[in-house]
């Protein structure tokens, strides 16, 4: 086979009926606000300990609704709880305490 010099990503097909959504149903009902999240990425964007970390509460979101919650611990175990975030979101979400809540309800070490 021909190299090209780049390689083809493994399929990554997410089965959503074998999901396990009762925690993120849980997760709804403590903060209803996780529901109004666009994916803008601006959380990401202004986030102070991306340059460092693999933190992404948009990546988070979307594991979560996917079923996927140990991909979303690896995008949020470096958050630091700074807030900033907060300010930026554009659907006024407070995110801040969203990631509390994550961590609360997916039990989630800090
Ligand atoms: S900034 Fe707000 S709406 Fe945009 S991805 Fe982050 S949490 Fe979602
Ligand atoms: S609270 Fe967490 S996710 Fe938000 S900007 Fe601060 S370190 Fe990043």
């Amino acid at each position: 086979m021909n190299k090209f010099g780049y390689s083809l990503s493994p399929a990554s097909v997410i089965n959503l009926d074998n999901a396990d959504k009762i925690k993120f149903k849980e997760l709804i009902d403590l903060e209803p606000d996780v529901l109004k999240c666009m994916a803008c990425g601006s959380c990401v964007s202004s986030c102070s300990a991306v340059n460092f970390t693999n933190s992404s509460l948009r990546s988070a979101i979307l594991s979560l609704q996917n079923g996927l919650p140990e991909k979303a611990y690896e995008y949020l175990k470096g958050c630091m709880l700074c807030g900033k975030c907060t300010m930026i979101c554009p659907r006024g979400i407070n995110t801040r305490r969203l990631i509390i809540s994550i961590f609360q309800t997916y039990n989630f070490k800090k």
